[in-house]
């Protein structure tokens, strides 16, 4: 599969939004406007990496937005949006990604369908660009007389994220260097590129204006919906004195074997949490064949789940976990598997379920070769936002 990195562009100082700190760090919601954007790409599954690219005044405010979310440090940006693109694909060039999207971070509400389109259309093109048609009748203004009405079937705006094939759009933002160029796909077109369009999305807004901010968390706070998601995983038993299950260590005769610490009632309800978003499966986000994850503790997983999905305004309200064992007993350590979750998840433990069952002494589990689990998670997220 082709690599893709997303570059967030937010080194802006926003001097039309007005306001004592830039408006990508102004919040929106719950959670600051960058927050929204970078959670949403993050928890993409195609997308590999998210690296933001701002302004240095702003680290402190970044580190802030970021947290929890585990990405690669910022890069620090440039004069204009032009330079800050610039720096940030030579900052990618090191290690180059086959794909890049280039994303606005004052597009909050970037959805998976889009960013699906526009990776869908880089199978075929070297550049792709959202486009939404206009609405409203055009006008041209001359200064020598009647002003004219364009055709506006002919043209239309174009949004972000917009998709490159990496070295090309590396080249061209190399060679447009000191042209004033309004987007990514102008700088391709200025250096033949041929972009295509898809269909844009009109809930992928840009804020701009305190109006903009205002719709935004408008869309927050209404209606919601109740998404269901469900995870299942299965680890051996092998060497060792104990198993961790929902984060605690339970004395046994035998170990579970893995790469973390193989807690598999954490690795399903990490991946209940992402099914709720659509956001891929713990594999994706947290490759086996990562050293970093080696004997992690999965508390770090269900974690990192956990703020993708409140980085789209939603919040968790229940989960329900159900491990399948001959041995240990669970039953003893209930309560203390329940108060971990819940407070690893931020709720009540009574909205938390801890069950076990044992399969009658049948197939792996039942000749104790292996446990297994199976968790469901409901979560409530903003209807209005893709
Ligand atoms: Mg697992």
């Amino acid at each position: 599969m082709k690599r893709c990195v997303a570059l967030v562009v937010a080194a802006g100082r926003g001097q039309r939004f007005g306001g004592d700190i830039p408006k990508q760090y102004r919040m929106l919601g719950d959670l600051p406007m960058l927050r929204h954007t970078l959670g949403r790409l993050s928890a993409h599954p195609d997308i590999a990496e998210v690296r933001a690219v701002i302004h240095p005044n702003d680290l402190a405010h970044y580190e802030a937005a970021a947290k929890g979310l585990g990405l690669a440090p910022p890069i620090f940006g440039g004069q204009e949006r032009q330079d800050s693109v610039r720096l940030g694909l030579e900052a990618l060039a090191a290690d180059p990604p086959d794909l890049v999207l280039i994303h606005d971070g004052a597009r909050p509400f970037v959805g998976a369908g889009l960013v699906d389109r526009v990776l869908d259309a880089l199978e075929h093109a070297d550049a792709a660009v959202p486009a939404l048609p206009v609405c409203d009748t055009l006008k041209r203004s001359r200064d020598d007389g009647p002003s004219e009405t364009v055709d506006r079937a002919a043209v239309w705006r174009a949004q972000t994220p917009q998709g490159f094939r990496f070295t090309p759009i590396l080249q061209a933002h190399r060679e447009a260097q000191g042209r004033a160029l309004t987007d990514d796909s102008s700088v391709a077109e200025a250096c033949g590129i041929a972009v295509a369009t898809v269909d844009g999305d009109e809930r992928n807004v840009k804020i701009t204006t305190p109006a903009d901010f205002e719709h935004a968390a408008r869309l927050l706070s209404g209606p919601m919906d109740t998404r269901i998601g469900q995870g299942v995983d299965v680890h051996k038993l092998g060497e060792g004195n104990s198993v961790t299950l929902c984060g605690v260590l339970v004395p046994h005769d035998r170990g579970l074997v893995g790469h973390s610490d193989a807690d598999v009632a954490l690795h399903a309800l990490t991946d209940a949490l992402l099914g709720t978003i659509g956001a891929g499966d713990i594999g994706r986000h947290f490759p086996p064949s990562d050293e970093k994850w080696r004997g992690a503790s999965s508390v770090l997983f269900v974690k990192r789940a956990l703020a993708l999905v409140k980085a789209r305004g939603a919040r968790v309200v229940n989960a329900d976990i159900t491990i399948l064992g001959e041995a240990p007993r669970i039953g003893p350590h209930r309560r203390m598997m329940t108060t971990r979750v819940a407070s690893i998840l931020g709720i009540d433990n009574g909205r938390v379920g801890i069950k076990a069952t044992t399969t009658e002494e049948l197939g792996f589990i039942g000749r104790r070769e292996g446990l297994a689990a199976f968790a469901v998670v409901t979560v409530q997220c903003p209807a209005s936002v893709p």
